[in-house]
């Protein structure tokens, strides 16, 4: 009898960030962020009216059409990870800044 190989294969732990912050006192839960975005990270949220859920955080490219095709302003920013925050430095003042 052969020997059997047993291969598993596990999903990539989450982490605890979140691409994306919601503003639930805008949001009225109308999923059009969920619809164009390409990397399927939210699922609707099964409370009508509300946000929806992250469920794949680390799939997200912060590429921004959730945000910039959402019809109420405020109700969903990106929330980019702190090493993606560059501070530049002016040369004059020597000021930091961020654009
Ligand atoms: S964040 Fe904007 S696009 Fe997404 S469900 Fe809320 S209102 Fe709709
Ligand atoms: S930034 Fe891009 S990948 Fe991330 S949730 Fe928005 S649309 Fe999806």
């Amino acid at each position: 009898m052969d020997e059997e190989t047993i291969v598993y294969a596990l999903p990539n732990r989450t982490t605890p960030g979140n691409p994306v912050l919601f503003d639930e006192a805008i949001c009225d839960g109308c999923n059009r962020c969920l619809t164009v975005c390409l990397e399927d990270v939210f699922i609707p949220n099964p409370q009508k009216g509300k946000p929806p859920l992250i469920l794949h955080p680390d799939e997200c490219w912060y590429c921004g059409p959730c945000v910039d095709d959402c019809p109420l302003p405020g109700a969903i920013r990106l929330n980019h990870p702190l090493q993606q925050r560059v501070r530049w430095k002016r040369k004059d003042s020597g000021g930091h800044f961020r654009v």
